[in-house]
């Protein structure tokens, strides 16, 4: 690798964690070691968040917006170049299929080039106000900002995160997740590379509840951006909350894809499935639950289960539709939800676990589930793994009422030909996100995205991120 492992990064250098621990990383389609990390604590992170303070104090505090945008745009060209070598780390570090991979370090590129030439374009309004005065408005950073990501797609939370974060002028502190950080580090090279002055991004890896829970309760950050689940965001809003720091939450969903008996069934299966099963179901917005009208669900049920079947789990390098989970841990929560199958639910296909799959990988077929009702648990809570249930519903009102019945709201897919129809679904469906006809409309850097419920709040993504990595100030001028 082509970057120091099991260091941090801070101030622009990579040092040995203060206790000089480490951690074991694993792949997870082996289960081997790839390498040590850092296992960064609050000591690590008190000395990442001093050099971020210091980098606002220095060159980085008054460089003009358009030149930190060059430094973004110059780390998404790097990142670009390395394309290959950064999905091999993701994919090893993750167990995401290679192709996926690259499309996340493609995203993360994108989302450096659209932050870099969004840098300079947040302005401020004159506001009308009484005789005498000129009143005006500022957009400012908020100063360090602290980034907590998950394993899931380190990449694109990264990109999105840190991307908008510095975009604003902020200097940030990020804590990568402890089962899959390199390309967390590889990015932190790569800006170094580009310019980044010291300090601006620093990255602890660690611990959850050592380096996590430090930066989430730290009184020298001023913003926090937490991506990951919904116990642990509970955790750092309340954490920040005493210092009175403003958090970002992305957490996670039971997003769902409702199919309309006027849909085109064949436009739509292959987003269906891919919603469902992409990254082996480890996405906050997987389209975990299918609603099908009365109408075609038989015969879409039938296209669903005869793709199923085709699908191929199996190491990340070969590149197959589905890699492992991330740990043994995932696994054998995703094998409790599964033993939880009961009453009219019924498996109706299971993909295959390719014969030359490691043994030590942590696989897990693929499956389809019919006949569970909207409340029972597989409907309602977040698997996190290659998991779909299909849900019957005979009138427009019964589907928008199934849609909208978890705690969460991240995002919706809706199958229809008629136009009144997905516009009144996009206004009912209680989530971030609508998509109609399509899902996930190909990643979308520039398309708003974040939740309501406990889905989480604030936005990330587009433009709206930079007004959330803000502060917005007003300043009143007297002149007579
Ligand atoms: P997680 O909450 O366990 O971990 C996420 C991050 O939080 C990791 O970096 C972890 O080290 C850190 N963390 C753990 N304990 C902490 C603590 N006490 N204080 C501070 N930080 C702590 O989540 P996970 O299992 O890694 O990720 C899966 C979850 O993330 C799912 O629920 C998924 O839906 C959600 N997710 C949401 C989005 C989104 O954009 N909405 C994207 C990806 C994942």
């Amino acid at each position: 690798m082509w970057f120091d492992t099991d260091k941090c990064f801070i101030a622009g250098s990579w040092v040995k964690p203060v206790l000089g621990q480490v951690l074991a990383l694993e792949n997870p389609s082996d289960g081997k070691k790839i390498c040590d990390i850092a296992r960064g604590t609050s000591a690590d992170i008190d000395l990442a968040v001093a050099a971020a303070n210091n980098a606002l104090a220095g060159e980085w505090g008054s460089m003009p917006a358009f030149e930190r945008g060059r430094i973004l745009t110059k780390i998404g060209q790097l990142a670009l170049e390395k394309t290959d070598e950064l999905a091999e780390l993701e994919a090893k570090d993750v167990g995401k299929p290679l192709k996926q991979a690259r499309a996340d370090a493609i995203a993360m590129a994108r989302y450096m080039e659209f932050y870099g030439g969004a840098a300079d374009k947040v302005m401020g309004e004159t506001i009308p106000y009484l005789d005498g005065y000129t009143v005006y408005t500022m957009r400012e950073p908020h100063g360090v900002t602290g980034h907590i990501v998950p394993w899931n797609y380190p990449m694109q939370i990264i990109g999105r995160s840190i991307g908008a974060a510095l975009a604003m002028g902020n200097a940030a502190v990020l804590k990568p997740a402890e089962e899959a950080c390199l390309t967390a580090l590889a990015f932190a090279d790569l800006a170094h590379q580009a310019g980044l002055p010291k300090g601006v991004l620093n990255v602890v890896p660690g611990l959850g509840e050592e380096a996590g829970a430090a930066l989430s309760a730290h009184n020298g950050v001023n913003h926090i951006s937490f991506t990951g689940s919904v116990g642990v965001g509970a955790l750092v809003q309340s954490a920040a909350a005493q210092n009175i720091v403003p958090v970002t939450l992305e957490l996670g969903g039971k997003s769902p894809q409702i199919v309309f008996d006027d849909a085109n069934l064949d436009a739509a299966l292959p987003f269906l499935i891919n919603a469902g099963v992409q990254n082996g179901g480890q996405t906050c917005s997987a389209g975990s639950r299918v609603l099908v009208q009365a109408g075609v669900y038989d015969k879409l049920l039938a296209k669903m289960k005869a793709r199923y079947e085709e699908l191929v789990v199996g190491d990340a390098q070969k590149d197959l539709d589905i890699g492992p989970l991330i740990s043994a841990r995932q696994k054998s929560i995703v094998k409790g939800f599964l033993e939880q199958i009961e009453g009219d639910a019924h498996v109706v296909a299971r993909g295959k676990i390719s014969p030359d799959a490691p043994k030590g990988g942590h696989y897990v077929e693929p499956v389809l589930i019919a006949g569970v009702d909207a409340s029972h648990v597989l409907a309602q809570s977040e698997i996190f793994g290659p998991v779909q249930v299909v849900i019957r519903f005979e009138t427009e009102e019964e589907a928008i009422k199934i849609a909208n019945g978890t705690e969460y709201g991240l995002v919706a897919g809706v199958w229809s030909s008629d136009g009144s129809r997905q516009m009144r679904l996009a206004k009912a469906i209680r989530a971030g996100q609508v998509f109609i006809n399509n899902y996930g409309a190909g990643g979308g850097v520039e398309l708003p995205f974040g939740g309501v419920g406990k889905s989480g709040h604030g936005r990330e993504k587009g433009f709206d991120a930079l007004y959330g990595f803000s502060v917005l100030k007003t300043v009143a001028a007297y002149h007579g």
